[in-house]
């Protein structure tokens, strides 16, 4: 009686899931059962939405690198990685036609033992230039064998820039025509946002900390809780090298057009590299 309802119920589910019995192996051909969700980011994305927007020729991904690193006693160690939050998302919609694959919190910060650099600090995730590399060649070959023709690379932090100038070379080498990677230098300019914005107004007296107005703005607008707003707030020390950073609504005005401005300079760099 037993063996019969267990047969039974066996025979049901089969019959029901004929067509799909191995949930990790759906039809690569199903239809989206669901609308799209409207994201640029891949790992908010079902497969099948990226699959379809692959073939609605979404075709540029962009792979950024951020830290994880000591920032000075007010920002979260993992500046870089909120910052490329609203940076990429901002890129990847100027641009139209690219999606945007996880950020890359893992980067070489120094030595890990003895440690050097930024590793002398509690927080700090340090990689070796060797996994960095590793990691991003791994990366880029993923979304290149699911269609993707262009990878872009953009680092915000200086120490990331010489891997992904590395990884770019050796796969252009590797891929020849069949699909083109470009490490994008003009992304990483925080000089020049600096001078930007001086003509504007925001001139900074430095205070010698891993941090400055352009960093904490950018940070504000994804979420001032990583800026430490209402403990220095309570502390009197909510400001940076000089410039108040109240009113919050301000700042974070200012945030979103140092990222427009971080974009536009970056989407250009993208096509003019694609171009070529
Ligand atoms: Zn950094």
């Amino acid at each position: 009686m037993f063996l019969r309802t267990v047969l039974c119920s066996l025979a049901l589910a089969t019959a029901g899931f004929a067509q799909n019995a191995d949930p990790m192996r759906p039809d690569p051909n199903m239809p989206r059962p669901i609308a799209a969700r409207d994201t640029v980011w891949i790992e908010e994305m079902t497969w099948i939405e990226v699959r379809d927007a692959l073939k609605s020729g979404k075709r540029t991904a962009i792979v950024s690198t951020g830290g994880v690193e000591q920032n000075g006693p007010y920002l979260a160690a993992g500046k870089h990685n909120y910052v490329l939050r609203a940076t990429c998302e901002a890129i990847a919609r100027k641009l139209g036609n690219a999606l945007v694959a996880p950020i890359v919190p893992f980067v070489p910060e120094g030595d890990i033992s003895p440690p050097t650099g930024h590793m002398l600090y509690p927080s700090t995730i340090s990689v070796r230039e060797e996994t960095f590399q590793r990691l991003l060649t791994d990366i880029a070959e993923s979304l290149k064998q699911h269609g993707f023709q262009h990878v872009i690379l953009i680092g915000d932090s200086g120490g990331n820039t010489k891997g992904m100038a590395a990884v770019a070379a050796a796969l252009t080498r590797r891929w020849g025509r069949t699909a083109s990677i470009h490490h994008i230098p003009e992304y990483y300019d925080y000089a020049s946002v600096k001078s930007w914005l001086e003509k504007q107004g925001i001139r900074q007296t430095d205070e010698g900390m891993h941090d400055d107005f352009a960093m904490s703005a950018q940070m504000m607008l994804i979420d001032p809780t990583t800026v430490r707003m209402k403990e220095r707030m309570a502390a009197g020390k909510f400001s940076i090298n000089g410039v108040p950073l109240a009113p919050i609504q301000k700042t974070v005005a200012w945030g979103k057009r140092i990222v427009d401005y971080r974009a536009e300079i970056t989407v250009a760099a993208i096509r003019k590299a694609i171009a070529r």
